[in-house]
């Protein structure tokens, strides 16, 4: 099968404007005789579901959580990328493309890229209508600072909460549809499977997570916007309630899934401490514009620091190896996060890691005081910094911060289209659900920016071309998919209530996520991801034997809404081992240890893998096919990354 993505012809600065006046239009009388579903109201879900109810259509909001303001994004700290080059330092849009591509290793599509770099700038103006707070100078102009794989500032913020205040400004769009009437908004209903009538996507069914109600809903268009699922992986710095499900469900009825080994490893998160944990927590990249990472220089040293023998304080400055900046003086400590990972991970295998554990980095603000002081440190990162000492009981001021790299985002989702539809018709894939824009890698304050293009700038285009080719004739709800679909769901509640065994789904998730941190995480091998594979099939049989599932479903019921999480976790887990297995090379975040410079960097082979994997689901325990759309190259010359 030969996968279409749709890019539009002709020069690369001229491929989206061609294509939106290319589009079809839907007229603004007509626009009210559609409905569009939208799952997920996140920053990708909330910023496309208030801009096509502003532009007319009827739009069906719906999220698992009480409000649209806890999803997800609510969490993002550091910032959010535009090309506006307010700082004079030599950004460009096509600046910011051409990083976007080198960050993700030449694993992403030129077009789509080149747009999102295009109307970035248009997200900063259509945010800062809205009223968000981002921070400004003493000029009144907004602020801006640096983020990894970037030698310009181009991230605006809003201190350590950018995602929240952008949420914020969505939420309130989003709210004033709700209150016109054209937004009905579905809080804490889940989304369980899509219903496909003729090849089509025109509806859900959902569950409602207060009383159990499975009911289906119709929808012209259906679009998921449902985060990424970096919790497989147990431990990660996701909100606990991320997941798979409704990507997941998709992909059974059909729609591919695109590269889903594409994890990303974050650099800078507070350490694993042991067993009892459920949740890692981000130290936002942010950090790295001042923070100095450092390992001791000797495993003498570090042993001396594991064991209480010597303070950090104490360690003298030759003492202290400063690896990312003797290893990459352009870049610095601003390198991206796979490289700056890699490197902490290196550190820590050589025997040179602190705390108790061993499995830290330091990550250090002393020079920065020095230089700043420390009330401007604070007036920059002050909530950053509280968070690390209420989490640790250290004092970031006094002493560095321990770090380590902990899984943090998912390059991998649906397969889309340049115009973010997937390969099933009428099927949408928008924000960190889609595979679409950050190839192998993801550039730090990048998935803002990315999902909130997909909400408020490219969906509200593309998808009126596909509306306008169906007609506004109304969806059959009486259409025998729906029923079945329906049953399908209720089925599955049913089998997952009938599992009365001993072990908790909790105890299942926590055993998926070690074999993937182990196999499947910073580094990969053939024999390893082979071993993975045969541990995941072994677990899941096994979940499907002997885990316990409380409760009934016609209540709140988390222990059947975490396990019917899981059991796709499960399902997730071994495709994503599969890609990796593939894959037999290095790129981004995805680094096979048999592909590797002689200096230890990621080694990406070209001529072989220069292709998005798209998988097609063949029936449950059925190995599933691969598609490859072959990634063109017309704009940038493919060479070997360097941040040297
Ligand atoms: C700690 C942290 C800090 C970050 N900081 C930054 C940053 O500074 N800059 C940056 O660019 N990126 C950052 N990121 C990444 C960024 O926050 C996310 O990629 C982005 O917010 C995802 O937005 P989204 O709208 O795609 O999904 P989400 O915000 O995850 O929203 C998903 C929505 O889908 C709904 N949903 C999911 N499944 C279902 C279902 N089955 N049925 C119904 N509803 C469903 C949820 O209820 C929710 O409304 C950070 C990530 C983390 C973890």
């Amino acid at each position: 099968m030969i996968l279409d993505a749709k890019i539009p012809a002709g020069p690369l600065a001229e491929k989206w404007s061609t294509h939106k006046f290319n589009l079809k239009l839907v007229n603004p009388a007509n626009k009210r005789k559609y409905d569009i579903i939208v799952v997920g109201t996140g920053l990708a879900g909330g910023a496309a579901a208030a801009s096509l109810a502003e532009l007319g259509y009827n739009v069906k909001a719906y999220c698992f959580q009480d409000s649209p303001r806890r999803a997800h994004s609510i969490a993002a700290q550091g910032g959010i990328n535009a090309a506006k080059n307010y700082r004079n330092d030599g950004d460009s849009v096509y600046r910011l493309f051409y990083d976007t591509i080198k960050g993700g290793d030449y694993r992403a599509r030129e077009g789509n890229v080149y747009r999102l770099a295009e109307v970035s700038v248009n997200i900063i103006d259509q945010c800062v209508a809205q009223g968000v707070p981002f921070a400004r100078e003493y000029g009144g102009l907004l602020d801006n600072r640096s983020f990894g794989g970037a030698q310009v500032s181009r991230t605006f913020y809003a201190r350590g909460q950018t995602g929240q205040q952008l949420l914020l400004g969505a939420y309130s769009a989003l709210n004033r549809q709700i209150n016109a009437g054209k937004v009905k908004m579905y809080t804490r209903t889940e989304m369980l499977d899509v219903v496909i009538v003729d090849g089509k996507a025109q509806g859900i069914v959902t569950r409602n997570l207060e009383t159990g109600k499975v009911e289906t809903h119709t929808g012209h268009a259906v679009l998921l916007c449902t985060g990424g699922y970096g919790n497989v992986f147990y431990l990660s710095t996701n909100a606990m309630g991320c997941n798979i499900t409704a990507a997941w469900r998709a992909h059974k009825r059909g729609a591919f899934f695109g590269n889903p080994c594409y994890t990303q490893i974050h650099p800078t998160c507070i350490p694993v401490t042991g067993d009892h944990q459920s949740k890692l927590t981000l130290m936002s990249e942010s950090l790295r514009n001042d923070g100095r990472v450092w390992a001791p220089k000797t495993v003498e040293l570090a042993q001396k620091l594991r064991k209480g023998e010597l303070k950090v304080t104490d360690l003298k400055e030759e003492d202290r190896d400063y690896f990312l900046e003797r290893k990459y003086p352009s870049f610095g400590n601003l390198v991206p996060r796979d490289v700056a990972s890699r490197n902490g991970k290196e550190m820590v295998d050589d025997g040179r890691g602190v705390g108790t554990t061993g499995v830290a980095v330091f990550l250090d603000f002393a020079d920065a005081i020095k230089r700043l002081g420390e009330d401007a440190v604070r007036a920059k990162y002050g909530n950053l910094f509280d968070m690390y000492y209420q989490i640790t009981n250290e004092d970031p001021y006094k002493q560095p911060m321990r770090i380590y790299p902990a899984v943090h985002y998912t390059m991998g989702g649906l397969w889309v289209d340049y115009n973010l539809m997937t390969n099933v018709e009428g099927l949408y894939a928008l924000g960190e659900a889609n595979f679409s824009d950050h190839g192998a890698n993801r550039l730090g304050a990048s998935a803002l920016m990315q999902g909130l293009a997909d909400g408020y700038f490219v969906i509200p285009y593309t998808v009126g071309d596909y509306l306008a080719k169906i007609g506004p004739k109304p969806v059959d709800a009486n259409h025998p998919a729906f029923e079945q679909t329906k049953k399908d769901v209720e089925e599955r509640i049913k089998k997952l209530l009938a599992l009365k065994g001993n072990k908790t789904v909790d105890e299942y998730h926590r055993e998926l996520g070690h074999i993937m941190w182990e196999y499947c995480g910073m580094a990969r091998t053939e024999e390893g991801l082979k071993k993975a594979k045969g541990l995941i099939q072994n677990l899941r049989a096994d979940f499907w034997k002997n885990a316990i599932v409380l409760g009934e479903n016609e209540e709140l019921n988390q222990s059947l809404e975490k396990a019917g999480r899981v059991a796709d976790f499960l399902e997730l887990g071994e495709l994503m081992v599969d890609d990796a297995l593939m894959r037999n090379e290095s790129c981004g975040g995805h680094f096979r240890v048999e592909s590797q410079t002689p200096e230890g960097e990621a080694l990406r082979d070209d001529d072989h893998f220069a292709f998005v994997a798209a998988w097609q689901y063949k029936g449950d325990n059925q190995p599933e096919e691969l598609h490859k759309e072959e990634l063109v190259f017309e704009n940038v010359h493919l060479t070997q990354r360097s941040y040297k």
